[in-house]
This record gives structure tokens, sequence and C-alpha cells, in this order.
């Protein structure tokens, strides 16, 4: 049995033209888990599945570029004709709509009650979804699907992401937001697959560093010892080809660029 990633937005914190932000489908045996939920992914994600059949949201970290399309989910869960509990549209009613789990880092509750309480609807969120904030400690399971956590340096609090699955023995790491740093390397040791950020054209010059170029995204798989590395939250204003040059270079081999749609397998 394989865990398939499909790549959902792959954009840093401005969509690419047609494209969306942070989002990954995670599918594994029955289970359907939607990484990060960025501006745009919620269209992509109608485009592979019903958004009822998700079993849960998992969140990297609270910038918007990884959380702002909760508000249109949330709104689907409140208001589509098929969450309805009387025949509507054309759909039959339902006493059980679909109210995915969400699961996110701390402090995630304050921050989507402030987020949409911008215009007054502050319980939205919340009331859409089963929130739950996760101890970084812990593991977290969606059906067969298994999360574990590592904090990596970003500008607010961030946690990489590596999924397991009780049907087999492949291992995906996601880096979120990174700056360079120890952390992922150890985090990602020989990893199946590591999706890690390439932002940057250059390294940041001023204040504290946040993200990656696509050289040192690389030169993490390296370390890390990963078996496959795809590039992502990359713009297409970054050219792809040097890019894919400078990762290549970093890793020892060739990386690869994640494209809207993609699927791996691990
Ligand atoms: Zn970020």
């Amino acid at each position: 049995m394989t865990m398939r990633i499909t790549v959902l937005g792959k954009s840093p914190s401005w969509q690419d033209a047609g494209g969306a932000c942070s989002g990954y489908l995670i599918e594994d045996g029955d289970a359907r888990l939607l990484l990060d939920c960025g501006n745009g992914v919620f269209a992509k994600l109608r485009q592979h599945i019903q958004y009822t059949e998700l079993d849960a949201v998992l969140i990297s970290h609270l910038h918007a570029d990884h959380i702002l399309d909760l508000v249109p989910f949330a709104y689907a869960l409140t208001y589509a004709p098929r969450q309805q509990p009387v025949p509507v549209g054309g759909y039959p009613g339902t006493d059980s709509p679909a109210r995915p789990r969400l699961i996110a880092p701390g402090g995630a509750a304050r921050c989507f009650r402030r987020l949409v309480g911008a215009w007054g609807s502050e319980e939205l969120i919340e009331s859409a979804f089963a929130l739950e904030e996760y101890d970084p400690e812990a593991t977290v399971e969606v059906g067969s699907l298994r999360a574990r956590f590592q904090e990596v340096p970003h500008f607010t609090t961030t946690y990489a992401i590596e999924f397991t699955s009780a049907n087999g023995d492949g291992r995906f790491t996601y880096g979120a937001d990174c700056r360079p740093g120890d952390e992922l390397v150890e985090f990602a040791r020989d990893t199946d697959l590591l999706l890690v950020e390439a932002t940057l054209p250059r390294p940041e010059r001023t204040g504290h560093r946040g993200h990656m170029t696509p050289g040192e995204a690389g030169d993490h798989g390296r370390r890390a010892g990963a078996k496959r590395v795809v590039l992502t939250h990359i713009s297409d204003e970054l050219d792809a080809d040097w890019a894919l040059r400078e990762g290549s270079d970093g890793f020892g081999a060739p990386v690869e660029l994640a494209v809207e749609g993609a699927v791996y397998e691990v």
C-alpha cells in the first residue's frame, strides 16, 4: 500500500498565475488529509475530491499562505446545499453534515477567531471544523496516517511534519517554511521523499532569515540523506531551470520541482 501525495498548490506567499499557495492532499487507504490550506487551495482540492470526504486538515504554521482558504472551506461546510438538514438544491438533506478535523498548532483557535473576526464571524472556522491544537511532542493519527512534528526556524512557530502509514513503510517529510538549519536535516534523516521550500532567489540580506534558496534546499536534502527531493513554495516568477540546477548542485543529484497536480507515492 502506498501513500499518495498530490500537489494542490506550491506557490510561495503570492500565487502563481492560475495557481494556489501551500496545499497538499495526502491519501492513504481510506484516509484523506489536506496538509496546509493556503489561498487558492480549496478550489484545487475540489478538482480532486469532494471536500466533505476529507478526514482532516493539518496545518504546519499560522501564516496566511498556509491557512487563508480555511475561510471559503468553512463557508462551504456551513452553507453548501449538501450540508443542510433538509432537502435543498437537489441534495436529500443530512443529519450528519461533514465536519472535518482541523489539526493546527497552539494558538490556532485565537488566530482563527481574530482572522474571521475582522468581519464579525469569530466562530466561523471553529464551528465548521472540529478544531484541535496539536501537541508537537505527540503523534497525530488520521486513519492509517501518522504525523509527527519537528519545530523548524521560521518567522513564527512552525513545524516540519513527517508522515508514515500503518499500511506501509514509506516516509514523507514536509519541511514547511524554514530557514537553513540542522533541525530539518535531522528530522528528515533517510526519508523517502523530502518536500522542501525553495522560496528565495538569493538569501535574505537584512533582518532574520526565514526561507531558503533552491541551492540551500538541495543541500538540506543531501545532508539528510533523503532519497528524493522536491522543491516547493517556489514562484513561477523564478526561473525553473535555474532553480533545478541550483537545487541539484546542492543535492548532488537531480531534484524535482513541485508542479500543481503532480502525484508522488511513497
Ligand atoms: Zn511561512
